[in-house]
């Protein structure tokens, strides 16, 4: 090989790494799931939307070893009539389950531990997003025993690179579509901030500086 071909071919191998790099870093997949209108109701055009609530879940009760199922994870959301905007996979994936001009039913009963406190209204002004994600043993003791959570795969439990990247991209999304949710954590918590006494998601593996706001 010559010297010039050597050149074009470290010139198309660094080619090769920036396209890969680019790609890496390119919008996430978002993908259409809506699910049945029982789980949401319409938001009111007058109502603004101002927070943002981070949430865990997955199907590991019923599915112990296959917890990441997204059919049965909106199986659950269908069965018991509730949902979140998003839900992002393991894969960063990003699944739309509700429209944003309709509310999600995530929040339930709560109240966040400072103004506007947004007592048992929190579903009427905000956007749900879910992880596919399992807490620590502690955080799912009202779904599994000792013995259950220590057979998981310990490659389930926590977060992934890919969902703080996705869900990171997905705010900085809804913050353009809703100005009024300022990237801080008044504007952006989490269920367990708002029903501490019901509520442990997204709990304490989720690293709320990988999408740039401060653990508390
Ligand atoms: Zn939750």
């Amino acid at each position: 090989m010559n010297a010039m071909s050597k050149v074009k071919r470290l010139v198309l191998n660094v080619s090769a790494i920036c396209c890969l790099a680019c790609w890496a870093k390119s919008q996430p997949v978002v993908v259409k799931r809506l699910l049945p209108e029982h789980c949401s109701a319409p938001r009111p055009s007058s109502q603004p939307v101002t927070h943002i609530m981070i949430h865990f879940c997955s199907a590991v009760k019923q599915h112990p070893t296959n917890p990441y199922d997204l059919a049965s994870i909106c199986q659950i959301f269908e069965d018991y009539g509730v949902s979140a905007h998003y839900l992002i996979a393991r894969d960063g994936t990003i699944y739309q389950l509700v429209k944003e001009n309709r509310i999600a039913y995530h929040a339930g009963k709560g109240k966040l531990p400072f103004p506007p406190y947004l007592e048992n209204s929190f579903n009427s002004c905000s956007i749900g997003i879910e992880l596919m994600a399992i807490g620590t043993q502690q955080e799912m003791s009202a779904y599994l025993s000792a013995e259950e959570y220590n057979r998981l795969n310990k490659n389930h439990i926590g977060f992934t690179q890919a969902q703080y990247w996705s869900l990171s991209w997905l705010i900085d999304d809804i913050c353009r579509r809703h100005p009024q949710i300022k990237r801080d954590r008044w504007h952006i918590v989490g269920h367990d901030q708002y029903a501490p006494k019901r509520k442990t998601d997204p709990g304490s593996l989720f690293d709320w500086s990988r999408i740039g706001l401060t653990n508390n």
